[in-house]
């Protein structure tokens, strides 16, 4: 990776960690979830409001590192407008951006999400990325319990 790409990927996660967008409580959520990631200590709450099966909106709290911050706040700047099933083919291909060793361009075009291609380079960190999107997942599913990275 270049070296000017990457400091405007940290630039960007670092603006979304000091200013989160979408950040506070969502009183008229139809779903909700708690996520937690014991290896670093983050945990959120995302709430969705969801209308014939698209994320008319979401908020999110809580706390963490940086990552996992700018993460939660990103994840919910791309999903607001999409359809449930949009928003889980994403987390797949972030996933798949985050853990695969060949650089497929197709995972790159991921448009914002891309800022945390550098993350491969420390798998800990990997589940501080994702915490926001599994935690999507969770409330998408209607799961009530809280959802950890370590379960
Ligand atoms: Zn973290």
């Amino acid at each position: 990776m270049f070296d000017d790409l990457r400091e405007l990927y940290q630039e960007v996660i670092l603006d979304h960690s000091k200013r989160p967008r979408n950040f506070g409580r969502l009183e008229a959520n139809n779903r909700r979830a708690r996520g937690h990631n014991p290896l670093c200590g983050d945990i959120l709450s995302l709430y969705l409001v969801i209308k014939d099966g698209v994320v008319e909106d979401v908020a999110f709290e809580g706390n963490g590192c940086a990552i996992s911050m700018a993460s939660a706040s990103l994840m919910t700047e791309i999903v607001k407008g999409k359809g449930e099933a949009e928003a889980r083919e994403l987390f797949e291909r972030f996933h798949r951006l985050l853990t695969s060793d060949d650089a497929d361009p197709d995972l790159l075009d991921l448009d914002k999400l891309a800022v945390f291609a550098g993350v491969r380079e420390f798998p800990v960190r990997v589940k501080c990325a994702t915490l926001a999107w599994h935690t999507l997942t969770a409330a998408l599913d209607g799961q009530t319990d809280d959802v950890s990275t370590e379960d």
